[in-house]
């Protein structure tokens, strides 16, 4: 392997406050529960002290959204749409500042957040902010619903948020989003950016906190709409928290996608779609390629493969403009990727990972592959959420179909072969809310993305995103 010169990013584009508040009705606020420590993954230095929100806070965020629903809903579309469109513009402008600040805080290598988060944050905003004026041509209607409660996860914390903030704008509601407890401080630097943008006070409103404070928002009588992104089992309990309510669910949920590849495929370039499918962004990702399908006659090639270039990654500082694998989001997070790979190992599979020296400091897990899976297994089932793929064999395209469905998820999945008759043939009886051939985890604001199963229901992005916030 070359050895390479540290190439890291400079912090000093980020301007970190000690402790941070609620922002509630244009303005940052105390919040009445006990405040608690957002931490760097990668050196597990503390970064800031950041506001609970407790029930009463919820209230006045949800009060502030429902004031502010009469103003901004009333707002022509065309007026929605410039203020979107300079929050997208300020985006661009502080990039760096939001990649900086969302790899020290999440622990992804800055060249994702760099390259793949923020131009995909901008995106969603610019391409939200289009539709702001035409939302008669996207066949919804045009009534907005009211206060969305938006509760997300760690993984994308800025792009999650993104996903959920634009629609619910460009259609005329008003938000209170609670980001996830270890990423706070993304969410709070947008709620800085949607005052740079003088938007109107109370139309975004960003409440910090645990899952209590994300069960408070889900559970505010005068909430309208709810949309999740997490795990299936929090997921679970808020589709019974909102049951009977009247109120409007869209669900994102966990994944255990199939990635498969056939014997015709390229194989270098399956390699490399394997590799960004399961090992982007440490595998913290719901549609990642965690189970690997592959032709057996081709399992013993692509294997050498893929273990030639995963002996390439390289694992560290997530600021350093070299690395490809960074930190795990949190300690807790890493005990659930251990638990799951010694279980593997327990139930019968071969675990390989490539010699790779990990940080003294920090929560870290080296790329690692599991060889001898079978569908029975845990690590074939569980989602892991970390950097660990399952390897399984087929023979035929119906084998294939078969094992890939055998899962009670349906968020995506991936087939590489070089026929296009049988990527559509795959893509018909495969059941995932999204099939990528000959690539994987691409992500475009206009292309509708969700699941089937246990992954959810409802879409976000494109046009199918924009019925999740209208009153159909
Ligand atoms: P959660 O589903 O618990 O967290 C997602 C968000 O929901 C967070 O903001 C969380 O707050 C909040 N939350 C937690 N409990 C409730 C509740 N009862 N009502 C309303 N909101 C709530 O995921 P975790 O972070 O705990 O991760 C657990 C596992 O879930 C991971 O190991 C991974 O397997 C999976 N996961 C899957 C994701 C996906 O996109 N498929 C995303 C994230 C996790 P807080 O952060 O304070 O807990």
């Amino acid at each position: 392997m070359f050895e390479y010169a540290p190439a890291p990013e400079s912090r000093d584009v980020v301007d970190l406050s000690p402790s941070y508040g609620l922002f509630i009705n244009g303005e940052f606020v105390d919040g009445s529960g006990p405040s608690f420590k957002t931490v760097n993954p990668a050196t597990e230095e503390t970064l800031a002290e950041i506001a609970t929100a407790s029930s009463d806070d919820v209230d006045r965020a949800v009060q502030a959204a429902r004031k502010a629903f009469g103003v901004w809903s009333a707002l022509p579309g065309a007026e929605r749409a410039k203020y979107l469109f300079r929050i997208a513009r300020i985006i661009q402008e502080r990039a760096r500042e939001l990649a900086v600040l969302e790899s020290l805080d999440n622990g992804k290598p800055i060249r994702e957040s760099r390259d793949v988060d923020l131009p995909l944050v901008a995106a969603h905003f610019f391409y939200y902010a289009g539709w702001a004026d035409k939302l008669e041509h996207a066949g919804f209607g045009t009534k907005p619903l009211g206060v969305a409660g938006q509760v997300i996860p760690w993984n994308f914390p800025l792009l999650m948020l993104a996903w959920k903030i634009a629609p619910a704008l460009a259609c005329g509601n008003t938000v209170v989003l609670k980001p996830a407890e270890t990423t706070p401080l993304t969410a709070l630097l947008f709620a800085d950016i949607c005052r740079q943008a003088d938007l109107p006070p109370g139309v975004v409103n960003i409440v910090t906190g645990a899952g209590e404070t994300g069960a408070a928002v889900v559970a505010h009588p005068d909430v309208d709409k709810v949309a999740f992104t997490g795990s299936t089992e929090v997921g679970r309990i808020i589709a019974r928290s909102v049951a009977g309510t009247g109120k409007k669910l869209t669900l994102e949920l966990g994944g255990k996608a199939a990635n498969i590849v056939f014997d015709d495929a390229a194989i270098d370039q399956a390699v490399e779609g394997v590799v960004n499918g399961i090992f982007f962004n440490q595998g913290h990702v719901c549609c990642a390629g965690s189970r690997l399908l592959v032709q057996e006659s081709v399992q013993e090639e692509l294997l050498a493969a893929l273990k030639r270039r995963l002996g390439t990654l390289r694992l560290g500082d997530p600021l350093d403009k070299n690395t490809d694998i960074g930190a795990i989001n949190s300690a807790e997070q890493l005990a659930k990727i251990r638990r799951l790979s010694d279980l593997g190992e327990a139930e019968g599979a071969e675990r390989w990972s490539p010699a790779c020296e990990l940080p003294a400091k920090g929560f870290w897990f080296p790329p690692t592959l599991f060889t001898g899976v079978a569908q029975s297994h845990s690590i074939a089932r569980e989602e892991i959420f970390g950097p660990v793929l399952s390897v399984l064999t087929f023979r035929t395209p119906a084998e294939a179909v078969e094992k890939a469905n055998n899962t009670p998820y349906g968020l995506s999945a991936g087939v590489w072969t070089e026929k296009g008759s049988r990527i559509l043939w795959m893509a018909d009886r495969l059941r995932a809310g999204v099939v990528w051939a000959n690539t994987f985890n691409k992500f475009d604001p206009a292309s509708p993305f969700g699941g089937y199963k246990e992954s959810g229901y409802g879409r976000e992005g494109g046009r199918h995103g924009l019925g999740a916030y209208l009153d159909v």
